[in-house]
Parts: C-alpha cells; sequence; structure tokens
C-alpha cells in the first residue's frame, strides 16, 4: 500500500475511534470482514492451522492471531502489541451541572492529559452506555460526532499573568460547557444520552441507562499538515498510529508462521486492569491455543515481540529537553527505544533484529533514550515481556505534543512503521533466531 492511500486508510480508522471501545469495535470490523473467525471467551475454541481468528475482551482490548501451517508450539510467534486508549477527559457519573446559566459537564481526567490544549476547541462526545432495554441489559457504543462541548479559556484582562504563570485547576477549570439554559428544567446528561441512542439506534427504545463510560474528544477530524503535506496533525496519534498498524500488517500479512497482535486498553492509566498489560489477556490467550506447558513454552522462547507506542521527536522549541547525542526527527524512521533501567524492553539483541528488518526493507531507524536528568516514561513492552518471558523491541513513530488532544507526526512514519511491521510478519526465519 502505498504512503498517500495508507494515510487515508490510517485517517479512516482514528475518525471511526474517538474512544478504545470505538477502536476496538473498527478493528473488530475489519478482521472479520477479513476472513479472521471471531472467537468468545466464553466459548470452547476449536483452532485449526492456517485459519486467522480474533478476540475482544469487553472493555476495549482484542487480540488477532494466524496459525501458520507449522505448529505454533514447535515455531513461536511474531507477536506485536499496542494500546487502545488515550489519556483525555472522561465524563463523570453525575456530571450535570449549572453555573451562570450554563448547563456544564463535570470530567474526570483520564491518563496524563496535558490540559491546556484543551481549551477554546469544539469538543464532541463519544463511548458506551450499558442500559435497560425491555428486560435486557445491553451495552452500546455511542457517537455524537458534532461539536457539543467548549472549555472557554479565562480572558487574559482577567489574569494579566497568563502568558508566564498560568496553572490548571483539573476540578474547577477543566468543565466543559454544553449549553445555554434558557428555562428552569433543563435535560440532564442521561436524557441526552437517551436520545442519542434513539438516533443511533432507531429500532431500540432505552428504558433506563444504568451506566455509561463517556469521553469528550476533539471534534476536528486528522488533517495533513504543512507546505508539503510534511505532517499529520490528529488526536489519539499515540497510540491509534500502533493500532492501525499492527492491525493493517496483521491483515496483509502472507507468511508462513504463526503471529499475533496484543491491543491492550488502559496503558495511560498503568496498565493494571483486565484488559491492561498487566492483566491476564495474552497469556490466556496464548493458553488456549497451546494448552501444554511444555510446548507453550518452547513456544514463547522463539517467539519475538515488538511493542508499538509513539515515541518523542525533538522539539525545535524545546531543544534542551532531548538528549543532544540521541536527537529524534519526524519523517526519519521508527524510533527504537532504550533504557538503561528497563523502563523500556529493548535489549542488544532485539534492537538488532528490529534494525536488520528495517534495513531489509530499506527504512531508517532512529536510537532514542531520556536524558539522565529527566524521568522516562514507560509503555507496554516490559510488562508483556515480563509476562510472557519474549525477547522484546519497544519501538514507535516519532511524535511531537504526545498526550496534547492534537499530536503531530511525519506523514511518512505510519508507512516506515508499516513497512518494517510487514516485513516482520513475512520473514520467513527471523534474523538470530533460535531454533
Ligand atoms: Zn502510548
Amino acid at each position: 500500500m502505498d504512503t498517500q492511500s495508507l494515510n487515508e486508510a490510517f485517517f479512516n480508522f482514528l475518525t471511526a475511534s474517538p474512544t478504545p471501545f470505538h477502536a476496538v469495535s473498527a478493528m473488530a470490523e475489519r478482521f472479520r470482514s477479513h476472513g479472521f473467525i471471531p472467537l468468545r471467551e466464553q466459548e470452547n475454541w476449536q483452532l485449526s492451522p492456517g485459519n486467522s481468528y480474533f478476540v475482544v475482551r469487553e472493555d476495549g482490548a482484542l487480540i488477532a492471531f494466524s496459525l501458520g501451517s507449522e505448529s505454533p508450539a514447535a515455531a513461536g510467534f511474531r507477536i506485536l502489541g499496542a494500546h487502545s486508549d488515550s489519556p483525555s477527559l472522561q465524563i463523570k457519573p453525575r456530571p450535570d451541572a449549572r453555573n451562570q446559566q450554563l448547563h456544564q459537564l463535570g470530567v474526570e481526567i483520564y491518563g496524563g492529559a496535558l490540559l491546556s490544549p484543551w481549551f477554546d476547541r469544539p469538543l464532541s462526545i463519544a463511548g458506551r452506555v450499558s442500559c435497560r432495554i425491555g428486560d435486557t441489559l445491553q451495552t452500546l457504543l455511542l457517537d455524537f460526532r458534532q461539536p457539543l462541548l467548549i472549555i472557554p479559556s479565562l480572558a487574559i484582562h482577567l489574569d494579566r499573568k497568563a502568558n508566564s504563570n498560568r496553572s490548571i485547576n483539573a476540578q474547577l477549570h477543566m468543565v466543559p460547557i454544553i449549553s445555554h439554559m434558557i428555562s428552569e428544567t433543563f435535560p440532564d446528561f442521561k436524557a441526552i444520552l437517551k436520545d442519542q441512542i434513539a438516533r443511533e439506534y432507531p429500532e431500540k427504545n432505552a428504558a433506563e441507562i444504568l451506566g455509561f463510560d463517556m469521553f469528550c474528544y476533539d471534534w476536528q477530524p486528522p488533517c495533513l499538515l504543512g507546505l508539503n503535506n510534511d505532517f499529520i496533525s490528529a488526536g489519539r496519534l499515540d497510540n491509534l498510529l500502533s493500532c492501525f498498524v499492527g492491525m493493517q500488517a496483521m491483515l496483509e500479512a502472507r507468511g508462513t508462521g504463526s503471529r499475533m497482535f496484543i491491543c491492550n486498553n488502559h496503558e495511560e492509566t498503568g496498565s493494571m486492569s483486565a484488559t491492561g498489560a498487566q492483566g491476564s489477556f495474552p497469556l490466556a490467550t496464548l493458553e488456549r491455543i497451546i494448552p501444554d506447558v511444555q510446548s507453550r513454552q518452547i513456544s514463547l522462547s522463539r517467539s519475538f515481540f515488538i511493542s508499538m507506542d509513539n515515541a518523542h521527536g525533538g522539539h525545535p522549541n524545546f531543544t534542551d529537553k532531548a538528549d543532544p547525542l540521541h536527537t529524534i526527527l519526524l519523517n526519519h524512521g521508527p524510533v527504537i527505544k532504550i533504557n538503561a533501567n528497563q523502563r523500556y524492553a529493548t535489549s542488544s539483541f532485539s534492537k538488532a533484529v528490529f534494525q536488520l528488518l528495517a534495513d531489509e526493507v530499506q527504512v531508517k531507524t532512529q536510537e532514542f533514550v531520556m536524558r539522565n536528568d529527566m524521568a522516562c516514561g514507560s509503555t507496554i513492552g516490559p510488562l508483556i515481556a515480563s509476562r510472557l518471558g519474549v525477547p522484546t523491541v519497544d519501538v514507535g513513530a516519532p511524535s511531537l505534543a504526545m498526550h496534547s488532544i492534537r499530536e503531530l507526526t511525519g506523514s511518512s512514519d505510519p508507512s516506515f512503521l508499516h513497512r518494517i511491521i510487514l516485513h516482520f510478519l513475512n520473514r520467513e526465519h527471523l534474523p538470530g533466531e533460535k531454533r
């Protein structure tokens, strides 16, 4: 797939995926339409070599896998990983507030969101609701797809130090406005959700909304940007870029080996959940594919894991925030992330494997280390590596403004990563493979 078509498909995926639940639903749809067989955790699995499958754990996680002609117990898996969530504002259970004749919705901060970019921006709402319909309890995805909310800044006239010294109180200052209350009675948030259910699911008449996980998101769609369309500007690049590349490579792969794509939720809050990378989902799935312990351990010892999550590019206005020997450039190839203290799972061996794969498809790579005087982030790589015991490399597309409502990456960066990942899945034997 050429860079332009890949970016178009990526933008469609981003637009369809305002929340982890939507991202997983969009991925499940793509896998299903490409012949992957849906599995349910609640049922027995009958798996056969040569077939492809996917399983969704309801709460924003998905694992897809293809079984090669050689038994995975003997040959191992090529494993990809990414996370489905992004920092956001999640609407509180009882959000309705009234102030200055304005109806506002209280929000919690989800993950390590950079708060200032959320101001003065048209926001929409999406997520899922659990409701009583007849005598059943049903969970429905909702996406308003319209500008509904805004968090206005405080004018500079009322805070003359705003440009040098404004701090944000997340409880007081981050409360979006949804409407102007002309009358005393106004629809509360549950009534607004009920109306949206009627619009998106006209056949369903929700009797009562019992719970919801609703998030605010940037209403502006993704776009190419720059004089030569040099960049991609979009929300949720971290980490839907990696989800998209992983999904796309799984759909296109034609290699004879077994392969797996693990997409976890809750990375932005520490991965400790039933669907997070610290949860049971990856190992539970592998246990069902290879029930015998000896065979599973042999398989895992012959497997290799590429953990994908975006990396920090060098910021032209903050050059002192990057290690001067490890400058990362947009549009210059995927970043291999290295940390002496195992915040990333990359080793010299796993790095070499990734670099060899990149060389073979003529894509450059870059090496990131955090400065010693700044704290290093982490990702799903070390979590899954420590649970599965698989050689792992942490990589990602270079980006700026990570955890802003709108992030920036190079317009060639999804394509560079995709080329290496597809080659990883297709290559008959891995460089340095232990058999
Ligand atoms: Zn991430």
